[in-house]
Parts: structure tokens; sequence; C-alpha cells
């Protein structure tokens, strides 16, 4: 049997349990942070988590301010006893699941602006979204003191920006990426993939379809973006119940716009699927062995 877990709603029990497991191991502590409704995305996180820590926090909190006023946050899924139970069946020690009000109690102002790496990409259309993102990440860095923390790379520019907080910021946080779980069909794992029918669950693939095209291109030896970004803006078009928002190539740490495949990119797409807004992306490596073509 698992051993038993902890799940903490306020800050102040949280801390006292860490501190107690801090008397008993000197060893390193890991955090997830995640919005629950888990899936093996964010289970993979914990179990990489697990390998390299001793003491592994997990924090569940759908934090409403990296939500605009059309985005979903009161249809997001959840379901907490199911998250306890597969963090439980991960060796997770500790869940730090808070309400809004402990996170942001009455008269909260303080908030973390990323800058310029946030403003393309999601950040176009989701204003504010990733000054949310940061200011709690920033908050659970200072509430947990973890070594370090976990993120997907499903996430791409939410990676950027948290590693980018850290470096500016000084926060002696170590930045774990894991790789993006897909279905089968190479959909990448998504809470919010739930709100898709099964036509729109089924079309919802062509975005990964469209990214590995790019993929496959670059390997052979294409380096022209705009070139890749049409062939990906027509691969989705194809599929009439996704409504895309953007297909873009950019730099993997400035999300900024690239022109050329040099050294690495990355192809990051971003549509709406019935009710739900799915992103994915790879990462494309420019191929030496055509270098010396066009
Ligand atoms: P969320 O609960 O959606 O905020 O996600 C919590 C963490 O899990 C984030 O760091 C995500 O990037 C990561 N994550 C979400 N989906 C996946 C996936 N399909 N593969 C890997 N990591 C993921």
């Amino acid at each position: 049997m698992a051993p038993e877990l902890n799940v903490c709603r306020t800050i102040d029990d949280l801390q006292d349990r860490l501190a107690f497991f801090r008397e008993k191991t000197s060893g390193l502590t890991g955090l997830v942070p995640t919005m629950g409704f888990f899936h093996e995305g964010h289970l993979s996180l914990m179990r990489d988590a697990r390998t390299q820590c001793d003491l592994v926090v997990v924090s569940i909190f759908v934090n409403p301010t990296q939500f605009g006023e059309s985005d979903d946050l009161d249809a997001y899924p959840s379901d907490t006893e199911r998250d306890v139970e597969l963090a439980r069946a991960q060796n997770v020690d500790l869940i730090f699941a808070p309400t809004a009000a402990e996170m942001y109690p009455p008269g909260y102002e303080t908030t973390v602006n990323p800058g310029s790496i946030a403003e393309g990409l999601c950040g176009l259309s989701r204003p504010g979204h990733f000054q949310g993102v940061a200011t709690v990440v920033a908050k659970l860095f200072n509430i947990v003191e973890p070594d370090a923390a976990w993120f997907g790379q499903k996430d791409a520019q939410q990676v950027s920006v948290i590693k980018r907080m850290v470096r500016d910021l000084n926060f002696k946080v170590d930045i774990k990426v894991c790789p993006i779980v897909r279905e089968n069909d190479g959909l990448a794992l998504s809470s919010r993939n739930v709100y898709m029918s099964p036509e729109e669950r089924q079309q919802a693939s062509i975005l990964y379809q469209a990214l590995k095209k790019a993929q496959d291109k670059v390997e052979d030896g294409e380096k022209n973006a705009s070139r890749l970004k049409r062939m990906m803006r027509k691969t989705i078009a194809s599929n009439y119940r996704v409504e895309l928002e953007y297909a873009k190539i950019v730099d993997p740490e400035t999300m900024q716009t690239v022109q050329q495949i040099n050294g690495k990119a990355l192809a990051a797409v971003a549509a709406k699927v019935g009710p739900a807004r799915l992103i994915d992306n790879v990462i494309l490596i420019e191929s030496k062995e055509h270098s010396c073509e066009e």
C-alpha cells in the first residue's frame, strides 16, 4: 500500500508539514505545479520528480488570475478526490490545494510582469495570462521553497516565461522540463480535451499532424519559416471543426518569430476545436546534412 498522502488547504498547514518532513530528511524538495484533473502528462512530471527528490509536493490550484473574462475558469474540470488517488499512486508526499482566498487574500495587489516573452503566441489572445502564471508560480516557489520544479514542454511559452522569471528574479529553483505526453493519434493530453465531442476529438489530431509535417520537412532540409507556416495552416484548414488561432515558428527561449531555421526553433500552434482551446508544439532542429542547400 502507498504511504499516507497529506492534502493541505492552507499555507500554514503546508509549511508545518514541510518543516516536519525536512526535519527527517535533508534531501531535495521537488514541486509540481498543476491545475488538477490529472492525466498521464501530469503523472509523468510527478514520476520524474519522484526519481530525483526526497520530498515531492504537488500543487492543485485553478488560478483565477491567469484566466481572462472569456476563458473557461467556471467550466474548468475538477475531481480532487480522483487526483489525490492518482498522486498517491505516484508516491507524492504532499498535495497543496489552496482556495483562491488563501492565495489572494483581500488587499492582494502585487504581480510579476514577465515582459516581451509573454506578448506573442498565447499572450496575444490571452492578455494578462502569463502575468497570472508568473505571479502564482512565484508565490508557490516562495511558499514551498523547492530545490527544483517540474513543468511540461506542452506549455512551451509558460516554460520560457518561468525560466526567464527564475533568472531575472534570482529564484534558487532548478526548472525541469518533461516531454509532451500524447494520445496514440498524436493529440497532446490536456485536461481540456474532455470538452470535445467525439467528432471534434477525432479532428483535433490534425494539430500534431501539421507539426509533425513541419518537423519532417525541416529534417529534409527546409529552413524557410514562412513556407513551413503556410504548410501547417493549410494542413490544419483541412479539418473544418478546427479553428486555427496561430501557427508560428519562434525562438524557443525568447518566443520571438524567426524567419529561418538556424539551429533550434519551436513550431507552435493554438486552435479552438469546439469549446476546447488547444495548444501544441514541436522542436525543429536544423538539418546539418542539407546545410549547403538554398
Ligand atoms: P495544467 O494542470 O494544465 O496547468 O498542467 C500542469 C503541468 O502539466 C504543466 O507544467 C503542463 O505543461 C504539464 N502538462 C500538461 N499537459 C501535458 C502533457 N500532455 N505532457 C506533458 N506535460 C503536460
